[in-house]
């Protein structure tokens, strides 16, 4: 096999025929991205369609227009959308007889629907925020962005694939975003969103790092307890069905959060499973936590949170940026791989993310993996996950939609 596959998508599809051909697409539009045409933006409609620009990080066109978030294939596939430039060569979608079609080289594949947003996005809070701007939604779950800063950057340590202050920065010029939400508008939205019966099935809480405090992390964690107590006001159980996206923290500060609040699986993500290349690609994350200890921290968290509740994620293809990556698809799978049978094997349960090359990052300009690499890493992961039965529900296709392997779980 070559360095990289050059597999088309037919031929991959071909080679690859147990692989659901939707969820497969759907990997390679994350691969690709997409560039929505004049006519098809014609279509969206403000008041029924939920737009992007609040999001964690930028976009491959470096623009923040209010274009669609996300579209839905004829299946229930939900896929996040980049805005791609044309000379990328992304998919298409574009208007053809009255409807949304993906196409790709002037032929029109799937029909595509935009996500209906969520009612209480257009409500304000008492302080005159307006609630889309303090929790975002996914088809069936509510989204919270606490932080939007990360502390890695103030040292020019910030993973090398992200763009996330400068993601902040032009957001807080172009939309007036906030930085940090408070528990209050945090609260008062939560009860509104939670009015639309049935809609919403879980609540995800993701932000930048921030070490400081007494031990590392303790700022983080004890913001994380004030947000997940004002959700919390919500409910009537002790637990509620919910995953917090946090740095990797010690026993200690995980106890304390899920002693103190409702948080009920987690994760923490390592991004790249190799240490070499952590340590080059995470400088921050090597620098406070460490590779080995953040494993190690991984494995502390199915003590805590139980079985089928702790994961972490990759953002794969980054392995094979260069100079420092893999020089082979193979070679990077079959290391990754490993490892993440290894965090299995202690009930910790690892989740891919197609890497974006965005503009504002580092690794800006560098390609992603082939298909083929995205459609053998999707499938093996979740063959590990059988191979220790363990179930990835907090994560899977209804409530995040970001990963083509835990989409598989819906097939197998
Ligand atoms: S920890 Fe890394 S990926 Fe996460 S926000 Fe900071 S720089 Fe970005």
């Amino acid at each position: 096999m070559n360095a990289r596959s050059t597999l088309t998508f037919e031929e991959t599809a071909a080679k690859y025929p147990k692989f659901p051909k939707l969820i497969m697409l759907k990997a390679d539009i994350h691969r690709r991205g997409v560039y929505y045409t004049p006519n098809a933006l014609s279509t969206v409609d403000e008041t029924r369609h939920q737009l992007g620009g609040t999001h964690l990080f930028g976009t491959r066109d470096g623009k923040l227009t209010r274009r669609p978030e996300a579209f839905i294939l004829r299946d229930g596939t939900s896929v996040l959308s980049t805005p791609t430039p044309l000379e990328n060569n992304p998919y298409i979608i574009d208007l053809i007889n009255d409807k949304l079609i993906l196409t790709d080289e002037s032929k029109g594949l799937e029909e595509v629907f935009y996500w209906d947003k969520p009612n209480f996005y257009d409500k304000k809070t008492s302080s005159g925020t307006l609630m889309q701007n303090v929790v975002g939604a996914r088809p069936q779950r509510l989204y919270l962005i606490p932080n939007r800063y990360c502390h890695f950057w103030n040292e020019d340590m910030g993973c090398k694939f992200c763009d996330i202050v400068n993601n902040l920065k032009q957001q807080k010029n172009e939309i007036e975003m906030q930085t940090r939400i408070k528990p209050k508008d945090v609260s008062e939205t939560i009860k509104e969103a939670l009015k639309e019966k049935g809609r919403f099935s879980a609540i995800c809480l993701t932000s930048g790092s921030d070490f400081h405090g007494k031990i590392p992390f303790d700022k983080e964690i004890d913001y994380y307890i004030e947000i997940l107590s004002a959700i919390g006001e919500n409910f009537t159980a002790k637990k509620f069905p919910s995953q917090l996206i946090c740095s990797a923290v010690t026993k200690k500060q995980l106890k304390r959060l899920y002693d103190e609040t409702g948080i009920s699986s987690l994760t923490m993500d390592i991004e790249v499973l190799n240490e070499n290349i952590f340590n080059i690609v995470c400088p921050g994350k090597a620098k406070w936590v460490g590779y080995k200890e953040w494993k190690k921290r991984l494995i502390d968290a199915v003590e805590i949170f139980g079985e089928n509740r702790v994961n972490t994620g990759i953002v794969s293809g980054v392995e094979l940026a260069q100079p420092f990556g893999f020089r082979s698809e193979d070679e990077a799978l079959e290391a990754v791989l490993k490892e993440a049978d290894e965090l299995a094997s202690y009930g910790v349960s690892t989740v891919n993310m197609v890497w974006v090359p965005r503009p504002n990052t580092y690794l800006a300009g560098q390609k992603n993996a082939s298909l083929e690499y995205y459609v053998r890493l999707s499938s093996s992961l979740q063959e590990i996950r059988k191979k220790y039965s363990l179930t990835i529900d907090f994560d899977d296709y209804r409530r995040c939609g970001n990963h083509p392997d835990s989409d598989l779980a819906r097939a197998f």
